[in-house]
This record gives C-alpha cells, sequence and structure tokens, in this order.
C-alpha cells in the first residue's frame, strides 16, 4: 500500500484499503512524547467490520456505511451521487457559499501552498490523500465532467478524465471526514480556493441527496436536537433540573446565592450555551452566571425546546438541519423580545449562528448576535466586576483559539484581554491568534466516538494542538507545576480532554484543560474559595 503517493486511478479503482496510517511517519513530538512507545496506538477494525462496512480509504470508519449488497445498489449509489453533485451548482438548490464554490471549482494554481498549512497532511507526513488538493481535485475533475456542459467530451480531450466508481464515492464519503474545516488552508490560499467549503458541500451531497450522515452530528445530534431539545438528550424539564442543581452547586462552592433568569421576557440578552456544558462542565455555565449576576447584567435563559442548547451540527454537514436549528434559536430570542444573543463559550455555535445563520433569518428574525468573549470583555475593562489576577498566581495559562472564533470570524483579543486581566502568567502558543491550529475536533471530530475514529482524532488531527500544548510549557513541563490550557470553546474543551486522557497529560504533566470565565471567577476576590477544582474530569 502506498504511503505517500495516489493517483486517481487508484482511487477510484484498486481494490482493498487504499493507504495504511504509519504512526512512523506522522511528525515526531516533545518530550515526554518523544518516543513512539509513549503514544497511543491507531487500533484497526475487527475483521468482521472490515467485511461490513466500507472502511476502504485508510481503514478508519467515521459514518459506518455498509458494504452495498450488489453492483445494482452501487450503480445507484452512484447516480445520487452524481445528481447531488450537479444540485450543489443550481442556484435553487444550493444558496449557501455557491460563488465561493463556483471560484474553487475553476481556479488553483497548484502552488500547494495550502498543503504546507493543513495540519492533517503535515502531521500525517504527508499522505497524499489528506493533501487539502487531493480532495478537490477530485470533485474539480467532477464538476468539469459532469456539470459544466461539453464536459465529458473535454474531459477526455483534456487528459482530466475521472472514473466514478462506488469505490471513488465510498472513499470520497470518508476522505469528507478527514478535514476539520479548520479552514487554514483556505487563509493561506494566495489566490481565495477555499478547500474546506469543498469539505463542507461533500458533506452536504452525502446528507442533503444521499441521506448519509455520521451518527453523532445527525441522528444523535441534529434530529434528537430537534426532537428532545438538546443534542445531549436533555428535556425542557430535564434542563431546568440541572440549573436548580447549579444554583445550589454554585451556592455551596461560592456562598453566593441567586436564582438564574429564565425564560424572562423582556431582558436584554438571551444566553445560550452549547448543553454539553450543562452536564460535562457545569461550572462553565455556573461560572457565567456569578459573573453577569455581579456585574449586573439584564439576561435570561431559555427553557424552549432547542433554546437552551447553541449546538448547530447542520453548519458542518448540511444547510437544511443548520436552518431548523438557527430559526428555533431565533424563534425564542423573538418571542421574548431581547435586544441580542450572546453566544456562550461555543465554536460552532457561534459560526452557526452569528455568520451562517446570517443567510436564513430574515425580517425580525435577524436580531443582533454576539459573541461571549466581547460581552466579558466589556465587563471586565470597564471594572463592572473586580479581578485580582493573583489569584490565579499558581497556574501558567495558555490560550486554545478556536478555529471559528478566531479565523472565521477575527475574534481574535477580546478573549486576550480578559486572560490577561486575570493571569499573570499567561503565555501565547506559536502560533497563535488566525494562525492557531485547530484542536483536532473540529467539524464534527470531537463529538465522534465510534469505532477507531477516535483514534485518528486524537493521533493525527489533533497532533498539532498537542505539540503546540507540550511545546508552550516544555520549561514547565513536569509535574510539579500547575498548566491550564484555557479553551474558550464547548467542542474544543471535548477534543481536548479525551486527547489529554489518550496521552494521560494531566497526570504525567499536569496539565489541566477548561473553559475562560472560570479564570475569570477564580480571580474574584469576593469569593473566598478558589472556583478552580483542581481535578481531572
Ligand atoms: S494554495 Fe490555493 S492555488 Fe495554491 S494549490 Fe492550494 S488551493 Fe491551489
Ligand atoms: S480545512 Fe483544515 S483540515 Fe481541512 S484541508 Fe484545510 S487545512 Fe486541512
Amino acid at each position: 500500500m502506498s504511503k505517500r503517493r495516489t493517483t486517481l486511478k487508484d482511487f477510484s479503482h484498486k481494490p482493498g484499503q487504499l493507504v495504511e496510517l504509519d504512526r512512523r511517519q506522522f511528525l515526531p513530538l516533545p518530550p515526554p512524547y518523544d518516543k513512539w512507545d509513549t503514544e497511543p496506538e491507531i487500533k484497526p477494525l475487527s475483521e468482521e467490520r472490515q467485511r461490513q462496512l466500507e472502511c476502504d480509504l485508510d481503514g478508519i470508519s467515521a459514518f459506518k456505511f455498509p458494504r452495498p449488497q450488489s453492483e445494482e445498489e452501487k450503480r445507484r449509489l452512484v447516480e445520487q451521487f452524481l445528481a447531488g453533485l450537479k444540485k450543489l451548482f443550481e442556484r435553487e438548490n444550493n444558496w449557501t457559499f455557491q460563488q465561493a464554490l463556483f471560484l474553487t471549482m475553476e481556479y488553483c494554481a497548484r502552488c500547494q501552498t495550502c498543503a504546507t498549512a493543513c495540519p492533517i497532511y503535515a502531521e500525517s507526513g504527508k499522505m497524499d490523500i489528506y493533501r487539502p488538493t487531493f480532495r478537490s481535485d477530485i470533485v474539480r475533475r467532477l464538476y468539469k465532467k459532469y456539470v459544466k456542459a461539453g464536459g465529458k467530451f473535454f474531459a477526455v480531450v483534456s487528459g482530466n478524465d475521472i472514473d466514478v466508481t462506488w469505490t471513488m464515492v465510498a472513499r470520497l464519503m470518508e476522505l469528507s471526514y478527514r478535514c476539520t474545516l479548520c479552514r487554514r488552508c483556505a487563509q493561506s490560499c494566495p489566490i481565495g480556493v477555499d478547500n474546506g467549503l469543498v469539505t463542507h458541500e461533500l458533506r452536504k451531497i452525502f446528507s442533503q441527496e444521499m441521506g448519509v450522515a455520521v451518527e453523532a452530528l445527525h441522528t444523535k445530534g441534529s434530529v434528537l436536537q430537534l426532537e428532545a431539545g438538546s443534542s445531549t438528550g436533555m428535556t425542557p424539564a430535564a434542563f431546568l433540573d440541572n440549573v436548580e442543581f447549579m444554583e445550589d452547586e454554585v451556592k455551596e462552592r461560592t456562598g453566593l446565592s441567586f436564582k438564574w433568569p429564565m425564560d424572562k421576557a423582556g431582558a436584554d440578552i438571551l444566553l445560550i450555551h452549547n448543553a454539553g456544558e450543562y452536564l460535562a462542565w457545569p461550572e462553565n455555565p455556573e461560572a457565567f452566571a456569578i459573573i453577569l449576576e455581579a456585574a449586573g447584567i439584564s439576561y435570561t435563559l431559555s427553557s424552549d425546546i432547542v433554546a437552551y442548547d447553541g449546538v448547530n451540527y447542520g453548519v458542518w454537514y448540511d444547510d437544511v438541519q443548520l436552518a431548523k436549528v438557527a430559526l428555533k434559536h431565533m424563534e425564542t430570542a423573538r418571542k421574548l423580545g431581547v435586544k441580542k444573543v450572546v453566544i456562550g463559550e461555543c465554536g460552532h455555535a457561534h459560526k452557526a449562528l452569528t455568520v451562517i445563520a446570517d443567510r436564513v433569518l430574515a425580517g425580525d428574525l435577524n436580531i443582533p448576535r454576539e459573541s461571549s468573549m466581547t460581552l466579558l470583555r466589556d465587563i471586565i475593562t470597564s471594572g463592572r466586576i473586580k479581578v485580582d489576577p493573583s489569584r490565579n498566581d499558581d497556574i501558567t495559562t495558555t490560550l486554545h483559539d478556536p478555529c471559528n472564533l478566531v479565523r472565521l470570524m477575527g475574534v481574535v483579543e477580546p478573549q486576550r484581554e480578559v486572560l490577561r486581566a486575570v493571569s499573570n502568567h499567561f503565555r501565547e502558543m506559536t502560533p497563535h491568534g488566525v494562525d492557531n491550529y485547530c484542536c483536532g475536533g473540529g467539524s464534527g471530530f470531537a463529538i465522534t466516538q465510534d469505532l477507531n475514529f477516535p483514534d485518528f482524532r486524537e493521533i493525527v488531527s489533533g497532533r498539532a494542538k498537542l505539540r503546540q500544548i507540550l511545546n508552550v510549557f516544555q520549561d514547565i513541563i513536569g509535574p510539579e507545576h500547575k498548566k491550564y490550557v484555557c479553551a474558550p470553546c464547548s467542542n474544543c474543551k471535548g477534543a481536548i480532554r479525551d486527547m489529554f486522557a489518550a496521552y494521560g497529560l494531566f497526570e504525567r504533566c499536569n496539565i489541566l484543560y477548561g473553559g475562560l470565565v472560570e479564570l475569570v471567577v477564580n480571580a474574584m476576590p469576593e469569593i473566598e474559595r478558589p472556583f478552580l477544582e483542581w481535578d481531572w474530569h
């Protein structure tokens, strides 16, 4: 099996697993993970799974798609794929990013600047199939052959022909899930080609035309959120119970006793958290409640179905699902009559509701939306709450930049202003800001826990971030120093948690991860006991 160069002919025709991931080819990590045997392994699927599921790209299965049982079924799936491809280029069927997609299909200087920028390609040891343009070249050839007038003839005479087989479509499906949509490639391209967008549009074909999506994103994500109220499965009644529990917990931890504002019509702000916070990291919404209460901010939470969960997984794979969830969020905001919606520490929720939803929200549903990063910055810099950074003096902090906040939205400085105000020992990773590396969990990777996909996330897609974290703390890497990776994004925290667990980073290096607001509350002088509990969760 080829480890590096892969031809399109092989991609369409070669039977069996196309490439094999070999960790000896991966970029090395700094101490204490500088020996290969200190790293976790990528586990192969069982022989039975390999027989059952499409995994002929690299031996990993994200989609868990069953192998078709007949040639007829394969033909039907290929036809569906091509029908979906054509719809991507029809204005009435694709209203989100069509112009950018057309430009990306028409132009590429083949300079490979984007390849240098892509962490998955670089970390894998430059495995050809993960090169940003590998995926795009396939889609570009398909577009030129099947969408453009006279395409089939020109494909042959230009030498850019491509065979569409089920083998190719199945591999392309999995390949659409080897990209975190971090858009580092798009930022680096000198002519504005967006290879991340190609990944996104491919996933739309599979979901919107073929009804195929990663379970964690669709059935256990968007569908569950729209039916139960949250992608966590938390119903409105359970949410209210959880809030009551968190009110009690705040009292126990801080001595502060107050009710969290709920369904309060006429409040200035509707605050929406990723519901994962309530279950996995309750200290985050608790810290928000403490800060907003102390600052005297007029805000409310909502117990309406969907509106207490800022998650919108459609942003990664399906415009229809994105629109359904975004409309629910904004219908609640309109009903409450708030002046704006503020999104908690969740990067993809920022992207979905502030940037992409602008293409869906019309009239009185287009209520202003704001990042919690700017709200927190305003609270701190205006002196509405008091903070004393020396209260965090036993911890060295660094900041992870969520891709959607920084590269997509340009929210770079507000979180730094907050962090500098509450920490005397803050260090930047290299690179940072809009040049950051993804946590490895972007585009749904963080929530995909099936089969051997987590191995790919922890060992390949999160590798650049892990190296940055180890490097920034390299001079104090021993467990005697307390170190904190501030990750103001629920999705990133999930990826970092799983990566830290796989490598044992808390136990070996005493590095903890968490949100931004927890550090803020830890620095508030009126709270006697440290708010940040230094334990692994
Ligand atoms: S950087 Fe842009 S022009 Fe260069 S190869 Fe990548 S997509 Fe093409
Ligand atoms: S979006 Fe990120 S992971 Fe995907 S191809 Fe571009 S640089 Fe690589």
